[in-house]
């Protein structure tokens, strides 16, 4: 594969007195050590000082008391929910769609734009620096909305999966979402690769890809399944969607198809490798084994599945089978913080509920499901999700030595136990693009003020219809 340098690819910056936690495939940490990004890779780490004698050096960064790890790989969002945040609070799953569905069939593109910026926005300050974005809302007339969620990801410099997500059973066909909320079959099938067309990047340092991703069983037909399934293969992209979420989901599908979600996705070419799965709370055994043996991944989402008791997920088995296991926000409708180097704390808080107990997850599992199980997920792990040599410069630098942290026996510890840690510097594609928790690309307090005008524009139409 060829490996193209990017612009500046001399220019080097050097990070130096910082803890480690390389997240490779041997756990390897350094206490007290070194990294050089060089353009938009990583060149060199290790133990004590960077080497003497680095040509265009064109920043030293002291990080002491500073914990570098990959940059967090989300595997599961919503934006636009951004802002119909707090509503349906005290719902399960389905209760909470059908309550919501109406309001959210109302955006536009200058709302998921907004949207877009707010999600990525909390993301990016917390340490994220691959986001993806499960977008499924495609209302008639609503303007680009693909394009303009890509727009705002780029801006901001965040490394980017766009889920392209559709729906076609309406109520009038048994699914769950308003018949006006949805697409047709050909309508959805056709816009989807029209966006894998014009945005999906295949290349190593790529930071736009596009997945094929139906919203959920309850929600399309059979067909968009099937045909879901062949575009992706023919295009050579991934494929994303909602699945094993609620006991009612399972209800449902052994109604309708006389199986539960797993053997439907597997008899419509739903498992995969090239395949990522949202939530997978409710599986069995033979459910595990089978996204096992297909290396089907799974993108687990704590606090959203907590919210919205749809149940814990059986994590520590399936990464004891060889699932690929990455972690998700969920949209921000039904996990209001919207931060995912929170989620590591609760990944682990909520499997130690489970029933492995104590040995469910530790500390560097945690932060292992947050960085390379994230971009196992995505299909990037060649690329990113650990330090190494050669991959691409995505990295954060958290601060461990605040009133937050500093009596907590060690880095990897501090930042999954502790408080949330804040965000000393973080870099995607070897651009910083926060420093001292705030972002250097883009005005937050504008996006704040923009998001919540938004909101409330949203939630205007949606009274008046
Ligand atoms: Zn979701």
């Amino acid at each position: 594969m060829a490996h193209p340098a990017a612009p500046g690819a001399c220019e080097r910056t050097v990070i130096e007195n910082c803890a480690i936690a390389t997240v490779d495939a041997d756990d390897t940490e350094y206490a007290d050590g070194h990294l050089v990004i060089a353009g938009n890779r990583i060149e060199s780490l290790g133990a004590g000082r960077a080497p003497e004698g680095l040509e265009n050096v064109v920043r030293r960064i002291d990080a002491t008391g500073r914990l570098a790890t990959p940059g967090l790989v989300n595997t599961h969002h919503h934006f636009y929910q951004w802002i119909t945040r707090g509503l349906a609070t005290d719902h399960n799953l389905f209760d909470w769609l059908v309550a919501l569905y109406p309001t959210w069939s109302r955006i536009d593109e200058q709302m998921a734009h907004a949207a877009a910026q707010g999600s990525l926005a909390m993301m990016a300050r917390g340490g994220v620096t691959t986001a993806m974005d499960h977008h499924y809302v495609y209302p008639k007339g609503a303007g680009d909305l693909s394009g303009t969620i890509i727009r705002a990801a780029a801006d901001m410099g965040v490394r980017f999966t766009l889920a392209r997500g559709s729906m076609d059973r309406s109520e009038k066909d048994g699914g769950l979402p308003p018949d006006f909320a949805v697409e047709t079959l050909e309508g959805a099938l056709a816009a989807t690769e029209e966006t894998v067309g014009k945005h999906h990047d295949a290349s190593f340092d790529a930071m736009t890809q596009v997945a094929v991703a139906p919203c959920s069983p309850f929600s399309i037909s059979t067909e968009l399944l099937r045909q879901g399934a062949e575009l992706a293969r023919r295009l050579g992209v991934r494929l994303h969607t909602h699945g094993s979420e609620t006991v009612e989901e399972e209800q449902w599908c052994k109604e309708l198809f006389g199986m539960g979600p797993t053997d439907y996705f597997e008899s419509t070419g739903w498992l995969g490798e090239d395949v990522w799965m949202a939530h997978c709370v409710h599986m069995n055994d033979a459910d595990i084994a089978a996204f096992a043996r297909t290396k089907t991944g799974v993108a687990h989402c704590p606090s959203s599945n907590a919210r919205l008791a749809a149940g814990i997920a059986r994590v520590p088995d399936m990464l004891a089978a060889g699932v690929p296991v990455g972690l998700g926000v969920d949209g921000t409708a039904s996990n209001e913080s919207g931060e995912l180097h929170t989620e590591l704390r609760n990944a682990l808080l909520i499997n130690r509920l489970g029933a492995h107990r104590e040995a469910a997850l530790n500390a560097r599992q945690a932060l292992r499901l947050g960085t390379h199980g994230g971009a196992q997920v995505l299909g990037r792990a060649e690329q990113i999700g650990s330090l190494e040599a050669g991959k691409l410069a995505d990295l954060v630098l958290w601060k461990i030595d605040g009133i937050g942290h500093s009596t907590i026996a060690d880095p990897v510890t501090a930042l999954v136990f502790g408080a949330a840690a804040p965000v000393t510097a973080s870099f995607v594609n070897g651009r910083q693009i926060v420093e001292d928790s705030r972002l250097t690309t883009v005005d937050e307090d504008a996006i704040a003020r923009s998001t919540r005008d938004e909101a409330r524009r949203l939630a205007r139409i949606a009274a008046e219809s």
